[in-house]
């Protein structure tokens, strides 16, 4: 198969690539598409072979559930059962946005979509092509990330085409996402709203709309790198994912501390005959020597990192390195966001100095 590229960076989105790729999908094809968090892989969330297909792409678990993807509230009235007055509150509070939300499903979509469980994650995307898209189609779009399963989530169109290229009919190109990390997922099938999936919507601005939050116990590592024990609800987090290949150490503490042992580990490493890599801001690139170093972003503005992550961890794979050291970011709004990802790539595997 040759996967299309089609190009809907500029506006007005050419809408006929938009019925182009609508097409595809009303005839049970994939096409990858941009939203606000990540590039998604589409199919048809209704289509029990679409969603197989998807998951024959990306090489992903087949428990590994997919996320629904929707342009009117309506639609989540349309696959759910018992609707909790949370989801309304959620939706106009941060629809269309990055937050998905994890409801109990009725028979329109098939469990070949969910993983085989009897509820649905949802989200309503905040970016005009993604929209334009579901809207075109007519179909709720079923989409994880567009990335082949183990490697970092796709923030460009050329990402995808590294990992799915010959394997999905086409990708419509919205140039570079805006967010770079993927949503946060709430579960709100239990009494209290849950967080399963750290994102850019956080504890606080979840808590100021329905109240009492907590976060999955499954997700949370103390400061050994290990969970309380209890298994993540989402499937998802319970993979190892977002690998690099390169073996990845954070490194965290006050900021002089970090650099000089970052600075002489990279030595060891490189007497070693090893490669290394190392993961800098604007503020330090220039106090590190050796290696091949990279900017993140800039620790004044935490978006910058978030937005860069994937694309560096990317980067590192193309540089070959064996081994990658990083600051910590544990920046005030997005902070829990970025480190999970990043603990994840790294193995959890953290220094404190
Ligand atoms: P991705 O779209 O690749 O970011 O992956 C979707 C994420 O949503 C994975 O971590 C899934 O495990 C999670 N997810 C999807 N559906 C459900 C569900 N019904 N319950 C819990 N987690 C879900
Ligand atoms: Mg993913």
């Amino acid at each position: 198969m040759i996967t299309r590229i089609m190009d809907v960076s500029s506006e007005p989105i050419n809408m006929e690539y938009i019925r182009e790729a609508s097409r595809i999908l009303k005839s049970g094809g994939l096409v990858a598409f941009p939203t606000e968090t990540v590039y998604g892989l589409g199919g048809d969330a209704t289509d029990k072979e679409a969603s197989r297909k998807i998951y024959a792409a990306k090489g992903r678990p087949s428990d590994n559930p997919l996320i629904v993807h929707i342009a009117r509230f309506s639609q989540l009235e349309e696959i759910s059962v018992d609707l909790p007055a949370t989801a309304k509150k959620l939706a106009d509070a941060f629809w269309p946005g990055p937050l998905t939300m994890v409801v109990n499903k009725n028979k329109v979509i098939p469990y070949e979509t969910t993983g085989g469980l009897d509820t649905v994650a949802v989200r309503m995307p905040n970016n005009p092509v993604a929209l334009a898209l579901i809207e075109e189609s007519g179909c709720m779009i079923a989409a994880p990330s567009a990335n082949t399963s183990g490697r970092p989530s796709p923030t460009k169109a050329s990402h995808v085409y590294e990992d799915l290229s010959g394997k999905i009919e086409a990708i419509l190109d919205g140039g570079a996402v805006d967010i770079g990390l993927e949503s946060t997922i709430v579960d709100l099938t239990e009494d209290v709203v849950t967080i399963l999936r750290p994102g850019y919507i956080n504890m606080d601005m979840l808590r100021e709309v329905v109240g009492e939050v907590r976060i999955d116990p499954g997700i949370v590592y103390n400061d050994k790198g290990t969970t309380s024990g209890a298994r993540p609800k989402a499937p998802g987090m319970r993979y190892k994912h977002y690998a690099p290949k390169g073996d990845l150490t954070i490194i965290s503490g006050e900021e002089d501390s970090v650099v000089s042992t970052i600075n002489k580990m990279a030595k060891e490493s490189i007497l070693r005959g090893q490669k290394v890599g190392i993961i800098s801001t604007s503020e330090t690139a220039g106090k590190y020597s050796d290696g091949e170093i990279l900017i993140i972003g800039d620790r004044t503005d935490e978006r910058s990192i978030a937005h860069n992550l994937y694309d560096i961890l990317r980067q590192f794979d193309e540089l070959d390195v064996d081994v990658i050291y990083s600051e910590s970011f544990a920046t005030p709004n997005m902070g829990q966001a970025i480190m999970n990802r990043l603990l994840k790539a790294a193995g959890q595997k953290t220094i404190e100095v």
